[in-house]
């Protein structure tokens, strides 16, 4: 292997490090709701994992775990009340949700400032339009990595194979914002290969074992394997794999591996919203008080 590898558990410690400092500058430790529903065991071990981080950095975390059979108006009601509840700074409903639930309907009811998913209209739209609030976690996790290694984003051409709402289509907003020249490749793309050798950054989140293979790949470009796939080995035996294959390594300038690449900053991102959103929703509760308090001479 040639290609200098990009960790991601020490970024992820370092984001993490300094949510932790900011959740300390605010009056009350920030506070997470978790919904789930269901009982898938992946879900349920991906909450568990996001409230035990949530306590370790000093944010606290309550978790909603609500039966396959709840209806969409029931989970409706209780993201109601935790819109309405001062204390709560940030509501993440875990997906995939059962059928009965529409998730655009659940994405669109939690209010813009609580939304450390970032999935709410209102967020992806202000993220089109350059003014970012709260961003998806994978896709932010993924940026905060290229800054913390110095990979020059700035007039880079960067590739991204994907084009899903949680990964890629954000993944391009902040890219483009950072004044990257952005492009998109799908399942639907003709010569992938031809598209991914002109990236100087390349963004793999396909899905797909060894999608990404060596002479697709520009020599010295920057790799990110974002894709998480469970593979039999040859003992039968399942392990985790992305979608780059390995003899990338040989021809990639910088490349994250998997496991131990972008998977910990999604999490610690997540934190990181979720210290955003209550700074932001501090900061608009000091604002209004100082109107509410400020005299005025406008004529009554
Ligand atoms: P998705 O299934 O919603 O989207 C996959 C995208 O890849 C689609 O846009 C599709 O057009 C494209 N695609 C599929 N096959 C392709 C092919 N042969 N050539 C070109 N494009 C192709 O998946 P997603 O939710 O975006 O996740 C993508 C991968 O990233 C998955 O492996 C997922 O597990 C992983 N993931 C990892 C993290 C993390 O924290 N590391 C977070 C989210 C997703």
């Amino acid at each position: 292997m040639s290609a200098r590898v990009l960790a991601g558990p020490p970024v992820a410690a370092a984001l993490l490090a300094d949510a932790a400092a900011r959740a300390s500058r605010l009056p009350t430790p920030p506070n997470l709701v978790i919904v789930r529903v269901g009982d898938d065991p992946a879900s349920a071990s991906y909450v568990r994992g996001k409230s035990r981080k949530a306590g370790e950095v000093g944010l606290r975390s309550t978790v909603h775990a609500l039966p396959e059979t709840t209806s969409q108006a029931q989970l409706l009601a209780l993201i109601d009340t935790l819109n309405r509840d001062d204390d709560v700074n940030g509501i993440l409903v875990q997906l995939p949700l059962p059928p009965q639930i529409a998730e655009a309907a659940v994405l669109h009811a939690i209010d813009p400032r609580k939304d450390v998913d970032g999935f709410h209209p209102l967020n992806v739209g202000e993220l089109w339009a350059g003014r970012p609030a709260l961003t998806p976690c994978t896709p932010a996790g993924i940026m905060y990595l290229l800054e913390h290694y110095g990979i020059p984003v700035a007039g880079a051409r960067a590739v991204i194979v994907g084009r899903s709402h949680l990964v890629g289509r954000p993944l391009a907003a902040l890219l483009l914002n950072a004044d990257a020249t952005v492009t998109v490749a799908h399942s639907r793309t003709r010569d992938l290969g031809a598209v991914t050798r002109e990236a100087d950054i390349l963004i793999a989140a396909a899905g797909r074992p060894d999608l990404i293979t060596p002479e697709m790949v520009k020599p010295g470009a920057t790799v990110i394997d974002v894709g998480i796939n469970r593979v039999l080995n040859a003992e039968g035996k399942g392990h985790l794999v992305g979608d780059v294959h390995p003899d990338v390594a040989a021809v990639a300038g910088a490349l994250t591996l998997v496991p131990g690449g972008v998977g910990p900053m999604t999490v610690a991102q997540l934190l990181a919203n979720t210290v955003r959103a209550a700074e932001l929703q501090h900061a608009a509760y000091s604002d209004s008080a100082q109107t509410d308090a400020a005299p005025t001479d406008a004529v009554q």
